[in-house]
């Protein structure tokens, strides 16, 4: 690593930090932490730090509740945004482990690490940069969210500035301060919607970025009276919020995408990880797309994919590729929403492209054609399927697939199905406004 155990504890002390958050992610995603004031940091960067796993999750049993936090040094990062007078605030990342020693197989950051050290045995760096998509909605004067936005209707359009533009360049500047590159930011096509983009960097990192990314925007869109969301459908009839992976491999420091002989300028490499993540597919879509409301935005029209099809060029397909060739030459996995678990979703991703390229998988044609607008005629014709409709229909395929299910090991494997078929069985069992809009005076 970067920083030893001196390093951060000088530096903890040079920034006056007081508090410093452990942090964990769970199985579905969200960011956990203990804090500990900077007496305990020693011992934390130690690995001394434990906490009871019973009460997270999808951890653990009560029976072996005791795990302990090995912090990754080179998480090291203070909080831009606590002033320092009352003590500064930083964090340290974690991969959670066993009283024994072992890493933790329920831990999603170790799962990303097996999928890497799969790749690593192969030759291979997975370098990811992910485009994730946002809404800033009004809080209301609880400040409760509400899904009213800045840009339509409402008194704050009134005023000199949009509320939420301002705190888009204020969560970019505090990116900025915490080591990130961001490379664009801009409104996306909803009212309300906003997109940053940070510069690619290796799988783990970018995993970790995406967990601080999310909470970063939401921190400082609430500085700003306003409520930052990523789920990833929340107003119907308009764009969702997506998360676009891009991803290439590296060996040696060379992009092995790369082929300047090819046609389209791709290697056979890059073919087979297109194969592979195109046959898996439906199987990641359950970790890619987590949650009910993600499938609402897979629907046409949207700029979001629901067939499974590549293209160098379509944006309706699933995978895209980018403009960019030599070190820059990569594929674009246009399903993801920012509900996805990093470290899992990468791990599946990786591990289906690996998998293209360890059994030769080949990729059927590339489409040209907007596949929103051909008939089903066509798409028979041409062999594209869609992806699943529902979460329900995603996790069924997920547990059909064990080239998948094999890299999240069964104990992430066994609570994301059971927490993601209890989640379907509550949504199903409502009763929607939709429904009483249709046959309350119907029938
Ligand atoms: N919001 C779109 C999605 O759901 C993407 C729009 C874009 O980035 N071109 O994926
Ligand atoms: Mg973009
Ligand atoms: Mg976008
Ligand atoms: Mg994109």
């Amino acid at each position: 690593s970067n920083y030893t155990k001196e390093d951060i504890l000088k530096l903890a002390e040079e920034k006056n930090v007081k508090f410093i958050r452990m942090q964990f992610t769970d199985i579905l995603g969200i960011v956990k932490n203990v804090a500990i004031t900077v007496k305990q940091l020693e011992d934390a960067l130690d690995n001394k730090i434990m906490f009871d796993g019973s009460s997270i999750d999808g951890f653990t049993r009560i029976q072996e509740s005791d795990m302990y936090l090995r912090p990754d040094y080179d998480t090291f990062t203070i909080f831009p945004w606590r002033p320092a007078e009352g003590g500064a605030v930083a964090r340290l990342i974690c991969d959670v482990y066993t009283p024994d020693g072992k890493p933790f197989s329920g831990c999603p950051r170790n799962v990303l690490k097996k999928a890497l050290k799969e790749a690593e045995e192969m030759g291979f760096d997975m370098n990811v940069g992910p485009e994730p998509e946002f809404f800033l909605f009004q809080q209301d004067e609880t400040g409760e969210a509400t899904t009213i936005t800045q840009d339509d209707g409402g008194y704050f359009d009134l005023g000199p500035i949009d509320k939420g533009i301002n705190a888009r360049r204020d969560i970019v500047l505090a990116l900025e301060e915490m080591g990130f590159e961001v490379e664009a930011s801009h409104h996306e096509v909803a009212p309300g919607q906003h997109e940053i983009d940070f510069k690619y960097a290796p799988a783990l990192k970018t995993a970790d970025n995406i967990g601080t990314f999310k909470f970063v925007t939401k921190s400082l869109a609430n500085e700003h009276g306003l409520h930052a969301t990523f789920m990833p459908k929340p107003i119907f009839g308009e764009n969702g919020s997506g998360m676009h992976v891009h991803q290439s491999l590296f060996k040696d420091g060379e992009n092995i995408f790369y082929d300047e002989s090819d046609k389209l300028g791709l290697s056979q490499a890059a073919y087979y990880y297109i194969g592979g993540l195109l046959k898996h597919a439906k199987a990641i879509a359950a970790i890619t797309n987590p949650s009910v409301n993600s499938y609402k935005r897979l629907v046409p029209g949207y700029e979001a994919p629901v067939y499974v099809a590549w293209s160098s060029a379509n944006r309706s397909a699933l995978i895209r590729i980018p403009a960019a060739r030599g070190n820059g030459t990569r594929l674009e996995l246009r399903n993801p929403d920012p509900t996805a678990n990093p470290y899992l979703a990468i791990a599946v991703m990786l591990k289906a492209g690996l998998d293209g390229i360890k059994n030769e998988i080949e990729p059927p044609k590339e489409v040209l054609e907007n596949i929103y607008e051909m008939s089903a005629d066509r798409k028979n014709e041409l062999d594209i399927e869609s992806l699943p409709a529902n979460i329900n229909e995603a996790v069924d395929l997920l547990l059909e697939d064990e080239v998948i299910t094999s890299v999240l090991g069964d104990h992430v494997l066994e609570h994301f199905v059971a927490a993601k078929k209890a989640e379907w069985d509550s949504y199903r069992t409502q009763v929607s406004q939709w429904e009483l809009d249709s046959y309350l005076n119907t029938f």
